[in-house]
């Protein structure tokens, strides 16, 4: 098999056996097959699209590439949860020790920020010491002392997503729907769950604009994790504005933890409640709840008590981050300089570009540009309005947090076209949870 010729199939809108796409993830994850060649199958991929068949054979070849997961010996319902990529979205550092608390297990394979969106992962290492990179051995310890545990793809799991997620960052092949497919749906069932649940973004924020697109890509989902025998669901969920009032590394850390204290603001609202829906439905396919309201009832209970906050720290402590930072918040907000971003008119918040504030916030350092750019994780938003809030000439809309004042000219061009401030009261603000499929 040439591989030239496999690329040459795909750009002519030809349709790929099993065989050949396990050749081609099996060559790259190898590395006998360059770069630049997965570059071009994934570029040909994006734009003559993949057959079910074909994308169901890379997610299998992809989730192939590296160990699976047994936890069957585990006696608790393993569920998971995994969102499609948005901004300021960090539901997973808030869901996973809510779920745990109540006695469900979570083992969470994620991943770095992909173009204007921001990755978990990078908001984990925002934690001092806090090691992404358990071996499966040590994944798994830490998932039976404290019920979850956070890792990256790896050279042992699902290594082949690890290597086309670094290059779809840099050859503007992250939204094809089935490369998304695959790429989630590998890794979540490489980890030994029972049943996930999907957070498909849709708006100007995400990686599927239109919420056709996301429904289709949600189908998608749906389908192949329940082919492999899981219990899945997706919600559709706005992603028009960010989420939560945060956006950047540690600043997002420090908004979980706000949220995991039992804090309520009034710009975290939207996050809280999506994060309450999402483990109701974790509970509901976990079989730890009989509906959506009790599994509601449930997360409330986790975050009141401080017991979700308390797994926070367990798994903070055993994956060897500082747990201080729990304790002293603001350290997770101390860029050198902090600057407002101040509104040139009266009036009210019509819309955000969700994906320019994304884009200031990566541009500041809370992103990669190059594969092996280095974060900075202090660097980022925090917002102080949002859809629908009055706001006055010169009153500040965001402050930005930032080391590298070179970098703050481009942030705020940024964001003056992200902010769209109109006459009129906001009379219907998107609504957060869209649609549900397959539940
Ligand atoms: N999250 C992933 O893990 N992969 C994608 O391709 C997009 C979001």
């Amino acid at each position: 098999m040439r591989p030239v010729d496999l690329i040459g199939k795909k750009r002519d809108g030809g349709e790929h056996t099993p065989a050949e796409i396990f050749w081609l993830v099996e060559a790259f994850t190898r590395g006998d097959l360059p770069d630049c060649q997965m570059s071009a199958w994934m570029m040909a991929a994006l734009w003559r699209g993949l057959s079910g068949a074909e994308t169901a054979a890379l997610t299998e070849a992809m989730l192939r590439s590296g160990q699976v997961l047994d936890l069957s010996a585990l006696p608790s319902a393993k569920v998971d949860k995994h969102s499609t990529g948005g901004v300021g979205d960090k539901t997973s550092l808030i869901l996973a020790p809510v779920v745990a608390a109540a006695g469900l297990l979570v083992p969470m394979i994620t991943g770095r920020g992909l173009a204007h969106t921001g990755g978990t992962l990078d908001k984990l290492e925002a934690i001092p010491g806090f090691n992404v990179n358990l071996s499966p051995e040590q994944f798994r310890r830490v998932l039976e002392q404290c019920g979850c545990a956070m890792i990256s793809q790896s050279a042992e799991m699902v290594p082949a997503d690890k290597k086309m997620y670094a290059l779809r960052n840099l050859t503007a092949t992250v939204e094809s729907p089935s490369l998304i497919c695959a790429s989630i749906m590998s890794k979540k069932l490489a980890e030994g769950i029972d049943a996930l649940v999907l957070d498909v973004k849709t708006g100007s924020g995400a990686f599927m604009q239109r919420q056709e697109q996301a429904e289709h890509l949600a189908r998608m989902m749906v389908q192949t994790g329940q082919r492999m025998g899981k219990r899945v669901v997706a919600l559709i969920t706005d992603m028009d504005q960010p989420l939560g009032r945060m956006v950047g590394n540690s600043l997002e850390v420090l908004e979980c933890v706000e949220i995991l204290r039992g804090e309520r603001r009034a710009l975290s609202r939207d996050l809280r409640e999506l994060c309450v829906e999402l483990a109701a439905w974790m509970f509901c396919l976990g079989r730890r709840a009989p509906g959506l309201p009790d599994g509601k009832l449930l997360a409330e209970e986790m975050i009141d008590s401080g017991k979700a906050l308390a797994k926070f720290r367990e798994m903070i402590r055993l994956q060897g981050g500082d747990t201080a930072v729990l304790d002293q918040t603001p350290r997770l907000a101390s860029a050198r300089f902090k600057c407002e971003f101040k509104a040139a008119a009266s009036g009210f918040v019509a819309g955000v570009q969700c994906r320019q504030a994304g884009l200031a916030s990566l541009l500041l350092g809370g992103g990669r540009i190059q594969q092996d750019d280095i974060i900075d994780p202090l660097a980022g938003l925090e917002l102080h309005k949002k859809i629908g809030d009055a706001v006055a000439v010169g009153e500040s809309m965001a402050t930005i947090y930032y080391n590298d004042p070179a970098k703050l000219p481009e942030a705020c061009r940024l964001l003056e076209t992200a902010y769209r401030v109109g006459p009129a009261p906001v009379t219907q603000k998107p609504a957060l949870v869209k649609k549900v499929i397959g539940g």
